[in-house]
């Protein structure tokens, strides 16, 4: 694929917040974006094409496909199918491999442990019958998690004791508890042609199994951080990756554990946009476009807060804040646990 030149189509797949501020970063590269979206699509609102429909379409797939010249996507549990399709028709970036192990967490601890990182140890757990030997193993406490379509702590059941017997209902991975001290990620991003830029790694704090905040300088030890950016250039190099991605990791008394990788722009690098030259959100359009990579270097301490539900209603006291930015997702309704927008503040 040759260098996107200004005025081309992106595809993005997904029309959530992260495709949205996807979009308002193409348009600033001169780029129109085309959201493939089955819900709700607040990036619908910025984008200069939306498509309602769901992935199974094959018509409206193949339509998408043909009027944009490089599909990208916003989230990674994209249906096998439509995938196949789309790929038959224009690039994909980041490529299958990268969907594919981030989709299951199986395939994903296996290619982490494979490339010689340390995760959680886990086991396969196919079905319930496999549970009991996976818990003997392991010990408790273990965390059960589905290997498909799980994200926010979601289909996730914590074992305190090898004689527990609850099951997510789908085939999983039971993972050993991991003792941290802290949650990292960091936001690495791969171009074309193999250059790789890293972001500071940011200090990740989750509540209810949402992120809710993320905090640069993160303050752990320089030798740690520069550990965490050479194994996300790792897993980068690995997936002969092109884009941006986020590799959550533990910090724990004997090192780095992965926790997961993410194949696209990640809640945890919002703070980019105001640390940085440029964002993770333009360095995912530079790579997906064939451009240079920004250098990921940054120029400010910063706080990302994420507004989630009723946390919108402070949106005048936030409004007030100095050295604060506010982003807005645009959606309608403000239900418990739903991600409304974020504020990075400088400090
Ligand atoms: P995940 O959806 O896998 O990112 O898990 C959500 C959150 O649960 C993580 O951010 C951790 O706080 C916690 N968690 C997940 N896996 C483990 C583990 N193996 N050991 C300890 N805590 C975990």
């Amino acid at each position: 694929m040759n260098d996107l030149k200004p005025g081309a189509t992106i595809g993005i797949l997904g029309g959530g917040q992260l495709g949205r501020m996807l979009s308002v970063a193409a348009s600033r590269l001169g780029y129109r974006c085309h959201v493939y979206e089955p819900g709700a699509a607040p990036a619908g609102d910025v984008a200069q094409r939306l498509t309602t429909a769901p992935y199974e379409d094959q018509a409206a797939l193949r339509a998408f496909a043909e009027s944009v010249e490089v599909i990208t996507y916003e989230f990674e549990n994209v249906p096998t199918a439509a995938l196949d399709l789309l790929e038959s028709l224009r690039p994909i970036r980041p490529n299958r491999r990268a969907l594919a192990v981030s989709q299951d967490r199986l395939a994903e601890k296996d290619f982490l442990t494979g490339i010689g990182l340390r995760t959680a140890p886990y086991r396969n757990v196919e079905t319930e019958s496999d549970l009991p030997a996976a818990l003997a193993e392991l010990g408790a406490p273990a965390i059960l998690k589905t290997r498909r379509l799980g994200y926010d702590g979601k289909g996730q059941i914590r074992f305190s004791d090898v004689g527990q017997r609850d099951w997510t209902g789908a085939p999983s991975v039971l993972e050993g508890f991991v003792d941290f001290s802290a949650e990292i990620s960091v936001i690495v991003a791969r171009g074309a042609g193999g250059q790789v830029a890293a972001y500071d790694p940011g200090l990740n704090v989750h509540r209810d199994g949402i992120l809710r905040t993320t905090t640069v300088p993160c303050g752990l030890p320089a030798g740690l951080l520069t550990d965490a950016v050479l194994i996300a250039a790792r897993i980068a190099n690995a997936l002969d990756y092109v884009g941006v991605m986020g590799v959550e990791l533990f910090v724990t008394a004997g090192g780095l554990v992965v926790n997961e990788i993410a194949p696209r722009v990640h809640n945890s690098g919002h703070w980019t946009q105001a640390g940085c030259a440029v964002d993770q959100f333009e360095q995912h359009i530079r790579a997906v476009a064939g451009l240079p990579l920004g250098d990921g270097q940054r120029y400010a301490d910063v706080e990302m807060e994420n507004l989630i539900g009723d946390d919108v209603l402070r949106l005048p006291e936030l409004l007030g804040q100095p050295r604060s930015q506010v982003h807005l997702y645009g959606k309608g309704e403000a239900r418990p646990g739903r991600k409304m927008g974020h504020v990075n503040r400088l400090r």
